[in-house]
């Protein structure tokens, strides 16, 4: 596939506002995508030139981007600058500045591909010469609508709106007849976290190659997640008389991979995060003798000898890419390991969460720095209720309980693992994580950073769109303000984004990628926002809302809060101790 002709089809992407189209455009570009192409192009859909946790980056700044352009255009970079400074994308300064020296060329996708992968792994002395060269070539060979979407993949800003369900929508629309058989399709997704793979197993070998592919040690799988319940017995009655219950510990997710004396870790949102915690690494080497093995975890300050957990905010300082070796030493992490998903070369996902413990507890070694949790079974409120307690006094958030006989479920939010978290009768009892979906200028002095406040919105799984629950002004600081209009001015678009369902227009559209958690009073329902709104039911929305923390880097938009949470919290704030 050329690349010019893809780029039609990524114009046409950015254009549309409705999700529905967003399906048939990408179902008519996939039809003429041959199998050798399809990891590439589902890639580069998504901005990059490899999945999501490979921390494989393009590393080319704005100013940089503008250097490449201006030589492929033969003006200065400050004229780029200052062009950028106008239009507010260097996609759209691109495009006009390839007006006046544009050539049709017919390279192709795979090329494209290659040199962008080229770019993202040099390095060493004269890369940024070269990054620049690179880029300026393909720039000068490019018309107008290719140049716009080339130049978006190294800024990180594609703004087309596509998510990962809207792709594997698409490939089903495509391949299997409808969008609706997509469900092996999600679920080969939640064990590999690779829509590449998916996409070039299903054109090679079809749906049931796709069936096949299974948990493998250096590639991610989804994290399993939670649901919110109030008390022991409620659980203990929806777990069917027995649970599993562990404390709840409050850092970061690790997902450990150790394959041999390599030992690779991801985030809960699925990024690489190894060079982060070398004392984890050490630890994994230390006190794990398996082969191969995926180990879920939290990591988190902890002081063994006194017990003492660290709070949250200690532990966040350690989520930084420089000063790490030092950070390591003044600051040291645990890792809590509360579940095992693959031994030697085996996935365990579908053993049940009982036997899973028992391969826990014989393959960590020690508590050094790994600290098994296997947790304990018991059929007894009371019990579940001391271990609440007892976990509140050491300074945990609550617990964890979970169903005994349960498989692991890559990327499930169900009964299977609920939270119970400690919260007073009458408010809210945690903090919901809002998508930023624009903003509405204000009057008076913070209309100078361009937001008096900003629409937000939750998850809709069931629909893949973002919906809206409030407008939020309180809570944040002139700082935060700048931030936001910086961030969000580089993928702010003219139209609704197609995944946005809303009946407020705010003045500024963004694609929804900043994810904010918000604390609010109370869940009320209103007619204005679009959370669960139907025909005859109003939408949810949040009363009193303020900013608590930007959560950017460790959640992407569709792991917000989902409108089927907000359903459960809006139930559960009514009940009382
Ligand atoms: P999310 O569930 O969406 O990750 P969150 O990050 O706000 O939301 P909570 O919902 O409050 O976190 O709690 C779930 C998280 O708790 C897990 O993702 C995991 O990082 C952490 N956690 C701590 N202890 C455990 C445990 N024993 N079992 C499972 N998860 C645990």
């Amino acid at each position: 596939m050329t690349f010019g002709n893809f780029a039609k089809y990524l114009q046409q992407l950015e254009e549309t506002s409705s999700r529905l189209s967003l399906i048939n455009i990408l179902g008519r570009l996939f039809a003429e995508v041959e199998s050798s192409d399809i990891c590439q192009v589902v890639y580069l859909i998504q901005g990059r030139v490899a999945p999501f946790y490979e921390a494989i980056e393009i590393g080319m700044s704005e100013k940089l981007v503008a250097q490449a352009i201006a030589k492929a255009y033969g003006v200065s970079r400050e004229e780029v600058l200052k062009k950028y400074s106008e239009m507010g994308d260097l996609g759209k300064v691109t495009e006009v500045l390839s007006h006046q020296s544009s050539t049709i060329s017919n390279q192709t996708v795979g090329d494209i591909f290659d040199t962008l992968l080229e770019i993202a792994k040099t390095s060493g002395a004269g890369t940024v010469e070269k990054k620049v060269n690179l880029l300026a070539g393909l720039l000068q060979e490019m018309d107008p609508i290719s140049a716009k979407h080339l130049v978006r993949i190294p800024m990180g800003s594609s703004r087309l709106g596509v998510g990962d369900p809207t792709i594997l929508d698409a490939f089903a629309e495509c391949k299997l007849g409808h969008r609706k058989e997509r469900k092996e399709l999600e679920e080969a997704y939640n064990r590999t976290s690779d829509l590449g793979i998916i996409g070039e197993t299903l054109w090679n070998k079809g749906l049931e190659g796709v069936k096949k592919l299974d948990v493998e040690v250096g590639r991610p799988l989804r994290s399993e997640l939670t649901e919110r319940l109030p008390d022991a017995k409620t659980i203990l009655e929806k777990m069917g008389g027995r649970a599993h219950i562990q404390y709840k510990y409050d850092g970061f997710r690790v997902q450990i991979h150790k394959s041999g004396d390599t030992v690779r870790l991801f985030s809960r949102n699925l990024e690489e995060t190894t060079l982060m915690m070398p004392e984890i690494i050490e630890g994994v080497l230390k006190q794990v003798k398996a082969k191969t093995i995926i180990l879920d975890s939290e990591a988190l300050a902890y002081n063994k000898t006194s017990e003492e957990f660290l709070p949250f905010q200690e532990t966040t300082k350690r989520r930084r890419k420089y000063q790490v070796e030092e950070m390591s030493k003044t600051l040291p992490l645990k890792a809590f390991v509360f579940d095992v998903m693959y031994l030697n070369g085996k996935s365990l996902v579908d053993l049940p969460l009982d036997e899973r413990m028992k391969v826990l507890v014989s393959e960590v070694n020690g508590d050094e720095t790994l600290i098994p949790e296997p947790g304990e079974f018991t059929d007894s409120a009371e019990k579940i209720q001391q271990m609440f307690d007892d976990a509140i006094t050491k300074g945990l958030e609550g617990l964890i309980v979970k169903k005994p006989d349960s498989r692991y479920e890559a990327g499930a939010r169900n009964f299977n693992w609920v939270k119970l978290k400690r919260h007073s009768a009458g408010e809210l009892k945690d903090t919901i994580d809002c998508v930023i979906l624009g903003y509405i200028f204000g009057k008076g002095k913070r209309s100078g950073f361009g937001a008096g406040s900003l629409l937000v919105g939750v998850y809709d799984e069931k629909k893949d769109m973002f919906v809206t629950v409030s407008k939020i002004g309180t809570g944040l600081t002139d700082i935060e303000w700048k931030e936001i209009h910086e961030r969000s001015d580089k993928i702010s678009v003219d139209h609704k984004p197609a995944r946005v369902d809303s009946l407020i227009t705010p003045t500024v559209w963004i694609q929804p990628e900043i994810v904010i958690e918000v604390l609010a009073d109370e869940i009320t329902k209103s007619p204005t926002h679009t959370a669960g709104k139907t025909d005859s039911e109003p939408g949810y929305a949040l009363r009193f809302p303020r900013l608590v923390r930007f959560r950017g880097e460790d959640k992407r938009a569709e792991d917000c809060t989902t409108v089927a949470e907000l359903k459960e919290m809006y139930k559960l704030q009514y009940k009382k101790d």
